[in-house]
């Protein structure tokens, strides 16, 4: 007996290993690691299961026998992308519509920035998805929860008030199994600094938005370890900032008031030289950015712009999903217009000026906001960072090798080289080139799962086709 279930063991572990060996092999394709800005033109990558099990020159690489052989010459392969900033938990049916998206745009990992407690099983379930079902949706590389202050800013967010109500949610959120703390507007200076304080002790970082109680550099000194769509800066432009601070700060001074010391940042944050120390220290001090620019751009657009466009087909409801003005984009003044145009140009110069100093950046977009597709907008991001000052390079960083780095995840993800998870993308033009080019996929690779164009484009009119199906609209606020 003992003898048949060894046999039979043997059996089924060698029924395992052959259906874990299948292969694909990609040849003649140009490679582009993301370890250095070279091409490694005509190699071969062999994909086997969900790791990348060799690459080498085509030719001198040996192909593994019975492996799916596909000639990319002429093609960049790229790894995939990440979405450091996404909604998934946001009002519609994530599955059918979000997860998919972003697969078919070549973002094969996400960053999700409001997970509440109760829904980490639903990760969990998405998490096996991933393994169970490859090519379906991306990895969920990190998930948070969001404490604000009470009242809080969204119904049901977590509040912390106290330094012990902040120590209890940090707490809550670890043994949960979230993987860290979203920091947000209304928390107080207390619950802020005891969240840092505990997210210490628990080995659970901490990140987000830096709330209005505190100081940018405090931020960065008390281990934020990202900082989101550029809060803690006033994007107008400074002439005016330094005429109402000058305007305030005597009086600040004189009365001794609580708004002082961010008078004083905001005209230090207009001195290049002072700005210039600051993001010296959030490089330092490893204070990522996640400028998330494509918001800036969706509020200088007006509704006629918005409603046109053609992705709206890949949301139920179309454009009556989205509050309709959302962005305030009706009642604007010219006046107005002229000040979401200059900040939006401000946050260029912010974002090239943090660069200079060596702060360390990653792509994100917010998706899950009206007017922000899961995935394409991804593209749209990569490109406002080559407008910010970025090489193309050093944009596509932002979405690959570097949340890598930032989640400590170089081991298995960030970059092309053997053993690394096979999450890659396929693209017709090079992305070093022209940004754009990331736009041009031809497959997309998610744990070793080959997706062809041809299945990428099902993929997208699954979704319009649902999309249309459950036009269920939803009364605007209008
Ligand atoms: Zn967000």
């Amino acid at each position: 007996m003992k003898k048949y279930t060894g046999v039979f063991l043997f059996t089924l572990f060698a029924a395992q290993l052959f259906a874990q060996s299948v292969s694909t092999a990609i040849i003649h394709v140009i490679v582009i690691a993301m370890t250095s800005a070279s091409l490694q033109n005509n190699m071969t990558v062999v994909v086997t299961g969900n790791k990348i099990t060799g690459i080498g020159k085509t030719g001198q690489l040996k192909i593994p026998a019975g492996a799916t052989v596909i000639d990319a010459s002429g093609k960049y392969l790229i790894p995939g992308l990440w979405d450091m900033h996404v909604h998934v938990f946001a009002k519609r049916s994530q599955e059918d519509y979000d997860l998919p998206l972003f697969i078919a745009n070549g973002v094969t990992g996400i960053r999700e920035m409001w997970t509440k407690t109760g829904q980490m099983q639903q990760v969990k379930l998405w998490r096996k998805q991933f393994y169970e079902q490859p090519g379906t949706i991306p990895r969920f590389v990190a998930v948070g929860t969001m404490v604000d202050g009470s009242p809080s800013f969204w119904p049901d967010a977590d509040t912390a008030n106290t330094a012990a109500q902040a120590h209890l949610a940090v707490q809550r959120i670890k043994a949960a199994g979230v993987d860290f703390v979203k920091v947000y507007n209304g928390l107080s200076r207390e619950a802020y600094f005891a969240i840092a304080d505990e997210a210490k002790k628990q080995a659970i970082p901490f990140a987000g938005h830096v709330p209005n109680s505190i100081l940018l550099k405090e931020a960065s000194d008390a281990g934020q370890r990202s900082i989101e769509h550029l809060t803690g800066y006033t994007l107008t432009d400074c002439p005016t900032i330094e005429t109402e601070a000058k305007k305030y700060l005597p009086e600040a001074i004189a009365t001794g008031s609580p708004d002082r010391p961010f008078i004083e940042q905001a005209l230090d944050l207009c001195d290049e030289k002072k700005s210039f120390a600051l993001y010296q220290l959030f490089a330092k001090n490893d204070t990522w950015q996640v400028p998330t620019l494509i918001d800036k751009k969706i509020s200088i657009l007006d509704t006629a712009t918005l409603y046109r466009d053609e992705r709206l087909n890949y949301v139920p409801g179309g454009r009556q999903t989205f509050h309709d003005d959302y962005w305030g984009q009706y009642h604007k003044t010219v006046g107005e217009w002229d000040t979401l145009r200059m900040m939006q140009q401000k946050s260029f110069t912010v974002v090239g000026r943090m660069h200079r100093a060596g702060v360390k950046f990653m792509a994100g977009t917010d998706t899950g906001n009206p007017y922000i597709y899961p995935g394409f907008s991804l593209h749209e991001e990569l490109e406002m960072f080559t407008e910010a000052g970025f090489t193309a390079f050093e944009a596509l960083k932002t979405a690959t090798i570097n949340p890598a780095i930032f989640l400590g995840m170089t081991d298995s993800l960030g970059t092309i080289a053997k053993g690394k998870n096979a999450d890659m993308v396929l693209l017709n033009s090079n992305p070093l080139k022209n940004i754009n080019n990331t736009r041009s996929i031809n497959a997309v690779i998610v744990n070793g799962k080959y997706l062809s164009r041809d299945a990428l484009d099902k993929m997208l009119a699954d979704v319009k086709a649902l999309a249309k199906k459950n036009s269920y609209g939803r009364a605007t606020n209008k």
